[in-house]
């Protein structure tokens, strides 16, 4: 399937861990995923944070590890090229899920990332003055602790039992108002988000595409297309990029 980007003029592409999966990066969910459901949304769950918020970094930490040596594949960079490609009247939304920064690495430039980024640590307390900072120490062996207020340190990520923050959801929802074109990437399509923005994108008038190597279970009705296969084999083919 090929499409010919040129018709489109707001473009909304959400992406999940399945497009990282080409970087040795494993997903949670799908096949070869590294987890059964209920065991990450534990581990990985807000209240860890109060109780065991070394278990936080224990799941989260390891990633830091791999995006030592982690590479981008054909799947981010064709979606780089994709943007780069596009005239001055065509807008390009890129939402990933993903919190590895690979898409960035690659050279995409208007990326929301809607559950924040595994390379800055913060505190746990809200109400504490230390500022987000870059950090790519796994925190395996100890969690550590904020220097000002002592309460724990956490990656700057949206851990389970927590909600996307207002300003990124707005920014979300406002590049669907008119979206004519929809692409969710290597991501569950019958749960949130992807179930949820392809509503909004249909709701648009969007031509709304499914791209992911597990098919949609059970089937989303606001997806008009699904194609199956490996998102860095499908996407350079699909806009006709040669990396
Ligand atoms: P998910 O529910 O979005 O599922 C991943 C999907 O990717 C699966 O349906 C699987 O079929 C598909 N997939 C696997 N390999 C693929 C490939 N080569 N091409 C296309 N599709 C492929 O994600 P999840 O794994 O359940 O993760 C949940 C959350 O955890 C994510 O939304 C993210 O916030 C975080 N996470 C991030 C990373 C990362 O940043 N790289 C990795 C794992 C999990
Ligand atoms: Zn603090």
């Amino acid at each position: 399937m090929k499409i010919d980007i040129s018709q489109y003029k707001h473009i909304v592409i959400l992406t999940g861990a399945g497009v990282s999966a080409a970087s040795g990066l494993h997903t949670y969910r799908g096949q070869n995923g590294l987890w059964e459901k209920y065991e990450i949304e534990e581990q990985g769950h807000v209240d860890r944070l109060t109780d065991h918020p070394e278990k936080i970094w224990q799941l989260f930490g390891p990633l830091r590890n791999e995006l030592e040596t982690a590479q981008p594949n054909a799947a981010h960079y064709a979606l780089a090229e994709l943007e780069k490609s596009l005239g001055t009247s065509q807008a390009f939304t890129l939402i990933t899920q993903n919190i590895d920064g690979l898409h960035q690495q690659a050279g995409s430039k208007n990326v929301i990332e809607l559950h924040g980024t595994i390379h800055q640590t913060k505190c746990a307390n809200p109400d504490c003055d230390l500022k987000t900072y870059p950090d790519n120490n796994a925190h395996l062996n100890k969690a550590p602790s904020c220097p000002e207020c002592s309460h724990p340190l956490r990656p700057d990520i949206v851990l389970f039992g927590e909600i996307v923050p207002d300003n990124k959801d707005l920014l979300v929802r406002l590049s669907l108002r008119q979206c004519d074109l929809f692409l969710a990437i290597g991501t569950s399509g019958s749960v949130y988000p992807a179930a949820h923005l392809v509503r909004f994108a249909d709701y648009a008038g969007a031509r709304t595409i499914y791209i992911n190597l597990d098919p949609m279970l059970p089937p989303n009705a606001a997806f008009a297309e699904e194609y199956l296969g490996k998102a860095e084999e499908i996407l350079p083919d699909m806009f006709g990029i040669t990396l």
